[in-house]
């Protein structure tokens, strides 16, 4: 990304001028480009006839990665400033047609996204490994420290949790594996679930590591300064929440006649080019019809998901006519659409993935995973009702003043008796 261009990639200023052999002229600057140093690098600039992406290679005229960023965590990648001054990009170098950009820039976050929301399964697979050994090894109060409530607690949560992100990412990477063309909606619920189930989980092996985690050269200490990006590349979360949310209105206002009027499109930046990309092809329903085939033993909580898709769709169509446009900018009601959708999707693959399993060693065999399964359907239902609730039952006027008020004083200052 640039300096100006983080979020909103409508901030890019690195320019490419089409030469009359074809090829192109790069001009410009891009900061924390992830392995930045290597070979062959993809840039993305803009053209008269838009987007363009580009291949630049190392040792082309004009092209430098000087300058290596020291971050707090994620140190085997080589994070790079690019500078391009005047650099010739052949035309063999132009990734499709110009113009196709950002279809390409879509299509690569869509895989980064996925990969980030699918990786952190495994990397949260060990923390729940170091915290057994940790906490069965380790005494206090003459027991080990997995013998308190309070432990089993942590180590349950997490067990559940990632049982529901693992499905999560079974059903997404499956997705690509169909040949599902876009899947730009599940890429993105996999990346906001994982990214902060996992720094969630950090936290908690962490604490259940007490001071050691805290010493130089402890693994968690590691996992702890990687994991704090997650919720920001790739997409930051809270730009991601809005894009399912908007997406998602989008295609409800286009299927009832009377809200198509509305004519949805580009509220903030980025979100309205990704929403006016995939309005078209993504529908709200997150494939329900999927769970027809749920096991009989998951059929309590396959109904329970019928029920909140509706519920979800009815509310979406409820807030574009309360707020018609200008729900665009409504981000703390966006946000429970998100979750909510988010919670829909982590369930319906929690059941299929459990409907297999036990369709293939059957449900005897499957006890574990069938408590598992309902543990984290039963508290996704929990997270969803209180989304539901605080659509219509929220402080989000005294929120939005509490915040003017703080900008205005330029800080927490209360005054005193
Ligand atoms: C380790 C690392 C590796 C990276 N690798 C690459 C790479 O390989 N290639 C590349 O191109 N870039 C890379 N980046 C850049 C990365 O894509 C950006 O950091 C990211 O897009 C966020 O942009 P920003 O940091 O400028 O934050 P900003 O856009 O300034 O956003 C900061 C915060 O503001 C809030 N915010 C922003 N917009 C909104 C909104 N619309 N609504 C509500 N809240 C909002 C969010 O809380 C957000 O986290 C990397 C960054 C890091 C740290």
């Amino acid at each position: 990304m640039e300096t100006g261009a983080g979020s909103d990639m409508r901030g890019i200023t690195a320019t490419a001028e089409r030469q009359a052999d074809g090829s192109y002229r790069l001009n410009g600057e891009k900061r924390w480009i992830g392995n930045g140093g290597k070979d062959v690098v993809c840039v993305f600039a803009r053209s008269e006839a838009g987007p363009v992406a580009l291949i630049v290679e190392k040792g082309m005229p004009g092209f430098d990665a000087p300058d290596r960023y020291d971050t707090l965590g994620l140190r085997g990648n080589d994070l790079r400033r690019l500078t391009f001054r005047d650099v010739r990009i052949p035309k063999d170098n132009v990734l499709g047609e110009a113009g196709d950009g950002l279809r390409i820039a879509m299509h690569t976050l869509n895989n980064g996204r996925m990969s980030l929301g699918t990786g952190v399964v495994g990397a949260t697979k060990r923390l729940i490994e170091l915290a057994i050994t940790h906490t069965n090894t380790r005494e206090q109060f003459g027991q080990p420290l997995a013998e308190f409530e309070l432990v089993e607690d942590k180590i349950s949560w997490m067990t559940s949790y990632l049982y529901g992100f693992e499905s999560m990412a079974y059903l997404t990477t499956g997705l690509v594996d169909a040949g599902v063309p876009d899947y730009s909606m599940e890429s993105a619920m996999a990346k906001i679930a994982g990214s902060e189930f996992h720094w969630y989980a950090v936290n908690r092996v962490f604490q259940l590591h007490g001071g050691q985690a805290y010493m130089a050269g402890s693994p968690i200490a590691k996992a702890l300064r990687d994991a704090r990006v997650f919720p920001i590349f790739e997409g930051a979360n809270d730009v991601l929440r809005a894009f399912v949310a908007l997406a998602g209105l989008k295609s409800v206002a286009d299927e009832v006649a009377d809200l198509r009027g509305l004519n949805l499109a580009d509220p903030i930046g980025s979100i309205g080019i990704l929403a006016d990309y995939v309005g078209q092809r993504v529908r709200w329903r997150v494939r329900p019809d999927r769970l027809d085939a749920a096991h009989p033993t998951l059929a309590r909580h396959a109904d329970k998901v019928v029920d909140q898709v509706r519920q979800l769709r009815a509310t979406a169509e409820k807030l574009l006519r309360i707020h018609g446009r200008d729900i665009q900018a409504r981000q703390r009601q966006q946000k429970r659409l998100a979750h909510v959708a988010i919670d829909i999707y982590a369930q319906i693959a929690t059941i299929s993935r459990t409907t297999a399993l036990f369709d293939d060693q059957g449900v005897q065999a499957s006890g574990q995973e069938r408590y598992i399964a309902a543990s984290f359907c039963n508290r996704a239902v929990t997270r969803v009702a209180e989304q539901f609730e605080r659509i219509d039952d929220n402080d989000d006027e005294q929120t939005h003043s509490i915040a003017r008020l703080a900008y205005n004083r330029g800080g927490y200052t209360p005054r005193l008796p």
